[in-house]
């Protein structure tokens, strides 16, 4: 069955035909392909690297009406391959500045924007007036917390994320293939895999793997499967921008699959924060923080503290940090014993995040001394304290 049936295919006007006339005369898309486009709703959670080139697309193609989440501003950062921003549009929210894109593109299409975090409590109420789900979200919880209300309410969702220079892209339907879950059922152990704010992406990446969802979404609207194509359904494409390389794994659908397997388990939308383990960690051990404000002042009374910057040698090299003994993290457990427990220790990353990591491990492995972890990292030193240094 066709996701946007007989009954809902829209009237296309002389415009649309001038407009559209490339896909008209596409046999495999054609007149009645364009019909479904226009009745097409697609929504596109995250407005980042891969909601960019997605919106963009998707509006262009004809896409009826295109929904956009997320609670995001612009930052200066996101440029590199955010290509849907502009620099003028900096601390603007994201789904605005994407609005006022997509209407210069395409004026004829609806817009609908949800500038809020997408959360177990909105999920299902925001989703279920769609067709289509694309996910160009960064992180574990929204992802299983869009695979799971795309479940429940029947929809495909349209998946890919970034790493670096790798990619993965596939569609997850639980009518006719696999579900996000049914690939990975678990989440990693938080820290694990770090995110591409504390990893770094090549900025053409998201492009690549944005437009590889974008062909899927238009593929799925106008059945590409009735018409000798194949979408990515129980396929996981696995793409390689430095070696450029594309993979692809075959995806059954597991049986045992708590939410689209034979007996599922899971009939409802639970805590993602939780069942990805951020809060649980939280929760066992907490991590004394101090800000950058207060940790000058420290420094500045002549508090005897030992700074370690766990960060790697490449981010050193766009700032130092003053009077900071430079430890990656892979290094810490060895190199414990250069540490004084008799004196506080603050430990320093980027953002704050690999630096609380750093103090669990260091714990773990039985050391002993006062810690810090200093709060948003050296970005916040950079904000609050010494705004000379660059933010990265
Ligand atoms: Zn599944």
């Amino acid at each position: 069955m066709s996701l946007i049936p007989e009954n809902r295919l829209a009237e296309l006007s002389g415009d649309d035909v001038k407009r559209y006339s490339r896909h008209l005369i596409l046999p495999e898309v054609g007149w009645e392909g364009q019909q479904r486009l226009k009745a097409a709703k697609v929504l596109i959670v995250g407005t980042g690297g891969l909601g960019a080139p997605l919106a963009l697309y998707l509006a262009a193609a004809g896409v009826g009406t295109l929904g956009l989440v997320d609670f995001d501003t612009v930052e200066a950062s996101n440029l590199q391959r955010q290509i849907i921003h502009s620099t003028r549009d900096i601390d603007r929210p994201k789904v605005a500045s994407a609005r006022d894109r997509i209407r210069g593109i395409n004026p004829d299409i609806k817009v609908i924007t949800h500038n809020t975090r997408l959360s177990s409590a909105n999920a299902l109420e925001i989703l279920r007036n769609y067709d289509v789900v694309a996910d160009g979200t960064d992180n574990f919880p929204t992802r299983y917390l869009v695979n799971d209300a795309c479940v429940l309410l029947g929809i495909p969702t349209v998946y890919g994320s970034i790493y670096q220079f790798e990619g993965q892209a596939s569609v997850f339907y639980a009518k006719k293939g696999p579900c996000y879950r049914c690939l990975y059922p678990a989440p990693p152990p938080p820290g694990l895999v770090p995110s591409c704010g504390e990893g770094g992406v090549l900025g053409v990446l998201p492009g690549i793997i944005g437009c590889i969802q974008a062909n899927e979404v238009i593929k799925l609207i106008v059945d590409a499967d009735e018409h000798e194509g194949r979408s990515l359904i129980g396929r996981l494409l696995l793409f390689d921008a430095w070696q450029l390389k594309f993979r692809e794994l075959a995806l059954d659908k597991e049986p045992a699959c708590p939410i689209c397997g034979e007996q599922p388990t899971i009939h409802d939308l639970v805590d993602y924060e939780e069942f990805c383990g951020l809060k649980r960690e939280e929760a066992e051990v907490p991590v004394k923080a101090i800000s950058a404000r207060d940790l000058k002042a420290r420094l500045d009374a002549g508090d005897r503290i030992q700074l370690i910057d766990v960060r790697e040698p490449h981010e050193r090299a766009i700032f130092q940090f003053e009077g900071a003994k430079a430890i990656p993290f892979g290094q810490l457990i060895r190199r414990k014993e250069e540490f004084n427990p008799e004196i506080d220790a603050v430990f320093i990353c980027k953002i704050g995040q690999r630096s609380i990591y750093a103090i669990r491990a260091l714990r773990d492995a039985g050391y002993t001394g006062r810690m810090f972890n200093l709060k948003d990292g050296s970005n916040a030193w950079a904000r609050d304290v010494d705004p000379s240094l660059p933010q990265y």
